[in-house]
């Protein structure tokens, strides 16, 4: 039988990680938090490494480690993706599920914060094989996953499809057509997912831009904005700018780079990358070097691609005033302080692409209620939630003279340590 190793792991890996950290020290510094909570929440509340080796009915064997961190459940069961890339390793895995504890706080769901890693390529792996991996991820997970424990959800590398497959596995091990509760979110609309959920973060990416533009009195028709990342956050995010009469003039995945000074036609682009998969070779549009899509002349930039692509040796070149976090932790630290000395408005991961999980939130609910909302009755309210938690943001952010990222993490992290002090010392 041959076996397919597939991945390691590079040692950048762990860079969300000392983020995540780095922002909370902040923040407890700002809050004045006691030691014993600061310690608490320095380190995840539970760690699981699995390792698969699902067979293909061809005989050979993919082998390859995935991880599963619950950070904190001390405000409802642990929530956050499955990401699927090579540069998944327990730390990244680690930082990622610190981030969403600050996400569901901020944006008022009752969650924790989670998050799952499959260390692959997803390019690599055929349908078939990536049908099986998930699968097999799923089996293995089964104890770890529930409506009260940990609900996973898409992230990079996975989508609705795998979803699907992981509320499959869970009803077929437990013998029932229906799971009591919500699993997992993000899957499919027959399979009880909820309208609007795939579009749901760039959508929010969208409405915080927006409430952004608002209060620096811009207006968002015109404006120029180059986008790393053409998945699920960036291409949706990409064509909801259009819909509103912004022009994306640079994007850039993992195939290349685009440039256009006019904008691009962002319908004709996605059909692009369904036909090749990739923006490598879009006829509207002169090929520009992947890396030096910051570098472009742009009224905004919307990182939605994988973590630190912002750092010290690039952000002095970002000639952007707002940076918009699509993707989680897209800045280092440095890199932060380098973009906020120089008056870069930024909108943090935290706020800015809050809109799945709410969204996940709403899934989450219908399914315990065993009733379907409308995209209409979604839309209205992923909107109402994101303008409405930008405005609590921005408040506290003039109030206490802090940056964006500052106030929500503020927000955020105190909101978990007055769910630590409700809960009381003595379990
Ligand atoms: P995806 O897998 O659908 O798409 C990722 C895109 O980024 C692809 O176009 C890929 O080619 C590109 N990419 C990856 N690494 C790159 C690099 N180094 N340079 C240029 N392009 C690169 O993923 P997604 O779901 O759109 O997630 C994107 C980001 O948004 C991730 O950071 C993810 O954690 C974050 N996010 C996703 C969701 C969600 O609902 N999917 C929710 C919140 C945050």
């Amino acid at each position: 039988m041959s076996t397919t190793a597939l991945a390691s792991v590079t040692p950048a890996a762990s860079q969300a990680l000392e983020t995540a950290r780095h922002h909370l020290a902040a923040a407890a510094d700002r809050l004045g938090l006691p030691d014993a909570i600061r310690r608490r929440l320095m380190l995840p509340k539970e760690q699981i490494t699995l390792q698969l080796h699902p067979v293909l009915p061809c005989g050979k064997s993919l082998e390859c480690t995935a991880y599963i961190v619950r950070h904190s459940d001390v405000l409802g069961p642990a929530k956050g993706g499955i990401r699927m890339s090579t540069r998944v390793s327990a730390d990244s895995v680690a930082g990622l599920a610190m981030e969403m504890t600050w996400k569901t706080a901020l944006i008022g769901v009752p969650f924790g914060g989670g998050k799952s890693g499959i260390a692959c390529d997803p390019a690599s792996l055929t349908p078939d094989e990536k049908e099986l991996l998930i699968r097999a991820f799923a089996r293995s997970a089964h104890r770890h996953i529930g409506p009260e424990v940990y609900v996973p959800a898409p992230d990079m590398g996975t989508g609705e499809e795998e979803m699907g497959y992981i509320r499959d596995c869970v009803s077929h091990s437990e013998g029932v057509s229906i799971t009591r509760g919500c699993f997992v979110t993000g899957k499919p609309v027959i399979l009880g997912g909820i309208h609007g959920r795939r579009e749901a973060t760039g959508k929010g990416v969208v409405h915080t831009l927006a409430a952004a533009c608002r209060h620096l009195g811009w207006e968002i028709s015109g404006l120029r904005v180059a986008v790393q990342g053409f998945g699920n956050v960036g291409a949706v995010a990409a064509q909801e700018l259009c819909a509103r009469g912004a022009r994306i003039v640079a994007v850039a995945d993992l195939t290349g780079g685009l440039y256009a000074e006019g904008g691009m036609d962002i319908s004709a682009l996605q059909t692009h990358v369904r036909a090749t998969g990739g923006l490598s070779g879009f006829p509207g549009a002169n090929p520009l070097p992947p890396e030096a899509i910051f570098e472009q002349d742009c009224d905004v930039v919307i990182p939605a691609a994988s973590g630190s692509q912002i750092h010290k040796g690039n952000a002095g070149k970002i000639r952007a005033r707002i940076v918009a976090e699509g993707a989680n932790v897209p800045l280092t630290p440095e890199a932060d302080a380098i973009l906020s000395k120089a008056g870069v408005f930024i909108i943090p991961d935290i706020l800015c692409n809050a809109g799945g999980v709410f969204v996940s939130y709403l899934e989450y609910a219908q399914e315990t209620q065993r009733e379907q909302m409308s995209l209409k009755e979604v839309e209205e309210r992923l909107r109402e939630r994101m303008e409405s938690t930008f405005t609590e943001v921005l408040a506290y952010s003039v109030a206490h003279n802090l940056p964006m990222r500052a106030a929500a993490m503020d927000i955020a992290v105190g909101r978990v340590a007055e769910g630590i002090h409700a809960r009381g010392a003595h379990p």
